[in-house]
């Protein structure tokens, strides 16, 4: 049977409570401030109106991986919902440069900058499309050097800060990655940690860590993350299909 509205939001409102348990766990864990911790809701795949209740409940920040998608949402969500206009769009995906137009059009920020040709690509949309406020650039950064997964190489992450910060319109907050699969976590985000700490002593305010999702928001808590993506654990799981 299909569910109903009513289902759907008491079934959000329940996990919304779960995760956010989790983020204060991990934060007292780690004796750190919970509100230190922003909470992004990943909607990929589901649909605006699950977007709509997570604004409503008070999650304000929505991450989305592809721009065709992220677009729908933001026009439906203007036709259809009184919140609509305090959402953040936060780009977490592969960004191709010629979609950097209509990315620049909607987002916040852009969690996967990953070279200089979608940096500059992204500056000049925002140029073009009149943005006022910069857009928010996280270095997506890649731990397992795996070309597939996206993300520059560490040894790279300071040439294309240095650009991000030259750029107009774009505001370097600080680096982004996903866990490599089949790897411990923890590992892996102290090395993201690392990283930032060099970032930081470059750019002092591009103090960000996107960093943590469903499966491993905890050990990237431990290491500093300030941008938890989180996706499945709010909205259930996603068919394969659709990743
Ligand atoms: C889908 C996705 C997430 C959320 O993943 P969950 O495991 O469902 O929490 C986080 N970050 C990125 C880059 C994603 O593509």
């Amino acid at each position: 049977m299909p569910q109903t509205p009513e289902h759907r939001r008491a079934e959000i409102v329940g996990n919304l409570a779960a995760v956010r348990s989790r983020i204060a766990d991990a934060c007292e864990a780690a004796g750190r401030d919970p509100r230190s911790v922003t909470l992004i809701a990943v909607t990929k795949t589901f649909p605006s109106a699950d977007a709509a209740t997570l604004a409503e409940l008070g999650v304000l920040d929505i991450g989305e991986n592809r721009d065709q998608e992220a677009r729908a949402k933001v026009a439906e969500l203007a036709e259809t919902s009184r919140v609509a206009a305090s959402i953040r769009w936060h780009m977490i995906g592969r960004v191709q440069t010629n979609k950097a137009r209509s990315v620049v059009s909607y987002a916040h920020a852009v969690h996967s900058v990953d070279r200089a040709k979608l940096a500059r690509a992204l500056s000049e949309a925002a140029v073009g499309h009149g943005r006022t406020d910069p857009l928010d650039v996280f270095v997506q950064v890649s731990l397992d050097a795996d070309p597939e997964r996206g993300g520059v190489l560490r040894a790279d992450v300071g040439p294309l800060c240095g650009l991000v910060d030259a750029l107009p319109l774009l505001r370097l907050r600080g680096v982004m990655a996903v866990a490599p699969l089949d790897t411990d976590p923890g590992a892996a985000f102290a090395e993201l940690a690392a990283i930032a700490r060099e970032v930081r002593e470059r750019h002092p305010e591009a103090d960000r860590i996107s960093a943590g999702m469903t499966g491993d928001l905890e050990a990237a808590i431990r290491h500093g993350s300030t941008h938890v993506r989180v996706g499945s654990a709010l909205l259930g799981r996603r068919s394969p299909v659709f990743g």
